[in-house]
């Protein structure tokens, strides 16, 4: 016999808890976005990119957390034992695949190219990546592809059509019985990346040589994302040097090529898309662009990339900021909301700051992009997508562990989404040039293609006299850059200062004035310190928090 219980369940009352952010529309609630579409040029995808942003905010986000916590597999061969080399995904993978692909985050500029185009597909890219990055690498590799491609007009007529059609076909079969294909690419070596002449994968001619003609490859690529694509653009020595070729799943007789997957990689984050360990044991391949020239063909690839490595650290900020925001809005604190504490005010508008100057930065970048299409300026996008891929990609991981952070415990834990935030923050940063890299590569430009710098300065200087803190730092900066002792050692700080003033310049004409009076302060006039939640007294905190926290009651 025992005594009566109290009811089940009465412990506690679970109280002063945000609810799940979810349901609201991720372009809509993003100001900066908003006006960066119609700024830069691609007013017109209004519509598209709000119905893209409503999605988004729901379902994507639950595939976001199945297609990581189930992460692809390698199925090396079939029961038979016949080799296959295939990965299988969850069914969540292909769910957010499928709505990428409709809505032409892997091909608007090149199916509807028209001023914006890239800027529209910038602002899709940058919103879905929000609910799940890992996806967003075979779709970026896919629409990156393209300018590589056309250098050899035989091949991109094969292969266009069918790297730009809206349907996800994730069959393995060849590419001619699909309704779609992907594409992906394959530099980087066990003993090289970066330096990719340090290439041993080789290439023998199957008949005649050069352009558009067939080879043998054999060699290995010690990282290769996303093995289920249909193709892969990869460079391999030739007698005249490294050169580009496309290399099919299949062969043209219907046979599988010789494309062998060694393993998965195990890796920190970006789970739910299988990077791999590839062999080629004489695997068949069409030459792309001209022979020795490999790295000028695959670096239209490449430059591509890294924009969409700007896109998806953009987009990681965002999405961590907003978290951070709606969470301090609803908890409470020593009597008050987070959100109306005076210390987390200055760190949440800090990092408002970040992720708003990411934002427009990216779409600015982008805009460079349809003007290089339209009128064949290339000076500033070669110069400002690296400028910019470094620093936003640097940001990127500081920014998350600090939003993490304002949801205290809470935001160590996986369901809470931001420790796969903060697993994915450092991976734009090592992809397609890691940031010494980068730099270098900037001090390149500078050397071979002045103009590039001009161009640079070209796009400061549309903002002279809109704030004299931003006037006195480009002074400086123009002053640094004619200082050409030990360069090397100086090209993070170069390069860093270079992103603060297009950042500062692309803010003073057009932010919203608390955000640009808070960034000239702190980034340009340095009253500021070393972590975030530094900025001055004096500004509108709450304000520029508010601007940016996503409203659930306005979804
Ligand atoms: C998840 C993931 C997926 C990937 N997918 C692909 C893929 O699909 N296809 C592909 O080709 N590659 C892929 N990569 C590889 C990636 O692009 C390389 O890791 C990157 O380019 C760096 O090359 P590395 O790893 O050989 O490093 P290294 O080239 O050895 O560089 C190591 C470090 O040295 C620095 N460094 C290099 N040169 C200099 C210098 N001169 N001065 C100062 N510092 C220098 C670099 O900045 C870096 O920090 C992937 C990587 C990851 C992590």
């Amino acid at each position: 016999m025992i005594g009566e219980l109290p009811p089940a369940h009465v412990t506690h009352e679970v109280l002063n808890q945000a609810p799940t952010l979810e349901g609201y529309n991720l372009f809509e609630q993003d100001r900066a976005l908003v006006a960066a579409l119609e700024r830069e040029g691609a007013l017109w995808a209004h519509e598209r990119v709000t119905q893209l942003g409503a999605i988004a905010g729901g379902e994507p986000f639950r595939w976001g957390v199945q297609a990581n916590a189930y992460p692809p597999v390698l199925r090396s061969h079939d029961r038979f034992g016949y080799r296959i080399d295939e990965v299988e995904y969850h069914p969540a993978w292909h769910q957010l695949m499928q709505l990428a692909v409709e809505h032409e985050l892997h091909a608007l500029p090149w199916r509807s190219p028209r001023p914006g185009a890239h800027v529209a597909r910038a602002a899709l890219f940058y919103i879905l990546s929000q609910a799940e990055a890992g996806h967003g690498c075979p779709i970026s590799m896919t629409y990156s592809s393209l300018p590589a491609l056309r250098v050899q007009p035989d091949v991109a007529a094969e292969w266009e059509p069918r790297l730009t059609s809206t349907e996800y076909d994730p069959r393995m079969l060849p590419a001619p019985q699909k309704r779609g294909a992907l594409c992906g690419m394959a530099m980087t070596e066990k003993q090289g990346g970066s330096d990719v002449r340090a290439n041993t994968t080789r290439a023998a001619p199957l008949g005649a040589s050069g352009p558009g003609a067939e080879y043998a490859i054999t060699g290995h690529k010690f990282f290769c994302s996303a093995p289920m694509c249909d193709a892969f653009l990869l460079l391999a020595h030739t007698p005249r040097g490294l050169s580009c070729f496309l290399m099919p799943r299949w062969l043209p007789d219907g046979t599988r090529n010789r494309f062998h997957v060694q393993r998965l990689k195990d890796k920190l984050g970006n789970r739910s898309n299988a990077s791999s360990e590839v062999e080629f044991d004489g695997a068949w391949a069409r030459m792309v662009g001209e022979e020795g020239r490999g790295v000028v063909t695959i670096i239209e690839m490449v430059n591509h990339t890294r924009l969409d490595c700007v896109i998806g650290a953009a987009a990681g900020m965002r999405q961590a900021l907003s978290q951070a925001t709606h969470h301090a809005a609803y908890r409470s604190a020593f009597g008050k909301r987070l959100i109306e504490q005076p210390l987390m005010q200055n760190v949440l508008a800090d990092l408002c700051l970040e992720s708003e100057a990411a934002t427009v930065s990216m779409m600015r970048l982008a805009r460079a992009y349809d003007d290089a299409a339209e009128t064949g300026e290339r000076s500033f996008p070669r110069i400002a997508t690296a400028v910019i891929k470094y620093w936003v990609c640097k940001r990127h991981p500081v920014v998350v562990a600090e939003a993490l952070e304002c949801l205290g415990g809470s935001g160590y834990v996986e369901e809470s989404i931001m420790p796969r935030l903060y697993r994915e923050a450092p991976l734009n940063s090592i992809w397609e040039g890691s940031g010494n890299v980068i730099c270098l590569d900037v001090l390149r430009a500078m050397g071979r293609e002045p103009d590039t710098v001009e161009a640079f300065f070209d796009e400061l200087g549309l903002a002279a006299g809109g704030d004299a803190r931003l006037d006195a730092f480009v002074d400086a900066l123009r002053a640094d850059l004619q200082d050409f002792s030990a360069i090397e050692t100086r090209a993070r700080r170069l390069v860093e200062r270079m992103a603060l003033a297009l950042q500062g310049a692309l803010l003073v004409r057009a932010g919203d004035s608390d955000v640009t009076e808070a960034f000239c302060a702190s980034r340009l006039a340095g009253d500021h310190g070393l972590a975030f939640g530094t900025l001055p007294a004096g500004i509108d905190f709450a304000r520029i928090v508010e601007r940016a926290r996503p409203q659930l009651d306005a979804a």
